[in-house]
């Protein structure tokens, strides 16, 4: 019988929100998981509690760069790459733009070449931002987007869809497998508090007893996913075998105003904080909500978990982490 190796992950970006919480999934299947990041804004406190895990190794790398030769010491061969490395929210994204473009571009061409040479079945972390200022409602995977290449997201956008077409070219060309994820809006436990996105900034605001600040009149929609629905998602799309080769939206399909979400974040905190409004930013989509019907059919997923329930846990582990701060002596 052919020898099938022991799974073994690389998640590039795994001291980030998203990525700790996959490096958690896939170590509580009994994989062993390697985790590559530069902390550009991921925290090594997402990943604290695997200080000890022996099937658990952490290594300070950009995958901008050629990828350290540390990274597969010891003969280590990967049977699944996850590239999630990439900043995520427009602040953190438009602080250094060619930084963003360039991860999405050298790390995704970086990953997918030891995917190759190591025969490991590869992951992207694609975005919804592929489509833009979306002019069809809601997004299909055949929808071709709507991003202003010229714009202060386009190194987001632009690098993210480049990195998908990396991807698709690897595979074109039989290179190794792949698969390709378009996360929508996902929020959770470990999101950072100064990520600029509504669900942190309602979050922190609402804690603080501060106004809650809405861009606009709070009427663009958004989909709010929480993270555990999301990394099932990824571990679907990367674990289970499918012939499905194309990008696919994963996402919470329940529209809501922005608005509607700070109600409900006001009414989780218990805060008597109001809300105000402040001017739109350039390029913010007006709508987004994912057409899932893909994921449904060809991995069997859809999220679970209600909105009320994700914030309640995203408002606790917010709260543990102000109260811990507070705690802390000063330096
Ligand atoms: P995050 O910022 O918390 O995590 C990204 C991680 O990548 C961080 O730990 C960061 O330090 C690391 N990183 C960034 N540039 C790097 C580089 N050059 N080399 C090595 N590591 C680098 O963001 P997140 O919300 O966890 O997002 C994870 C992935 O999912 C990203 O690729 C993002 O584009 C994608 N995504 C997220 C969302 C969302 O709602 N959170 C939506 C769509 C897509």
């Amino acid at each position: 019988m052919a020898h099938r190796a022991e799974p073994l992950a690389l998640v590039a970006g795994g001291a980030g929100f998203i990525g700790s919480h996959l490096c958690d999934a896939l170590l509580a299947r009994g994989w062993s998981v390697v985790a590559v990041d530069s902390f550009h804004t991921g925290r090594y406190d997402n990943l604290r509690h695997l200080e000890r895990e022996p099937r658990f190794d952490l290594v300070e790398a950009d995958v901008m760069e050629p990828l350290p030769p540390r990274l597969t010491r010891a003969g280590r061969r990967f049977t699944h790459v996850f590239n999630l490395a990439s900043a995520a929210s427009p602040p953190h994204y438009q602080a250094d733009p060619e930084h963003t473009l360039l991860t999405n571009v050298l790390g995704t061409r970086h990953l997918l070449a030891l995917s190759a040479v190591q025969g490991a079945r590869f992951f992207l972390a694609s975005t919804s931002e592929v489509y833009g200022d979306p002019e069809v409602h809601p997004q299909r995977e055949s929808y071709w987007g709507h991003v202003n290449p010229t714009g202060p997201r386009a190194c987001y956008d632009e690098g993210k869809r480049a990195a998908e077409t990396l991807t698709f070219d690897h595979l074109r060309a039989r290179r190794g497998d792949a698969r390709v994820a378009r996360i929508f809006n996902t929020y959770g436990p470990r999101m950072r508090a100064d990520d600029g996105r509504i669900v942190s900034n309602a979050i922190t605001q609402a804690l603080a007893g501060d106004d809650v600040t809405l861009y606009s009149d709070g009427s663009q929609t958004r989909s709010f996913c929480y993270v555990d629905d999301l990394v099932d998602g990824l571990m679907r799309l990367m674990l289970h075998e499918n012939d499905y080769r194309g990008a696919i939206n994963l996402g919470n399909p329940v529209e809501l105003s922005v608005r509607e979400l700070a109600e409900a974040v006001v009414r989780t905190t218990g805060s008597r904080s109001a809300i105000v409004q402040r001017p739109l930013p350039v390029d913010d989509p007006r709508r987004r909500r994912p057409d899932i019907a893909l994921a449904r059919r060809v991995l069997g997923w859809t999220p679970t978990v209600p909105l009320a329930v994700g914030l309640e846990r995203t408002v606790a582990h917010f709260a543990a982490e102000a109260r811990a701060a507070a705690e802390r002596p000063l330096a």
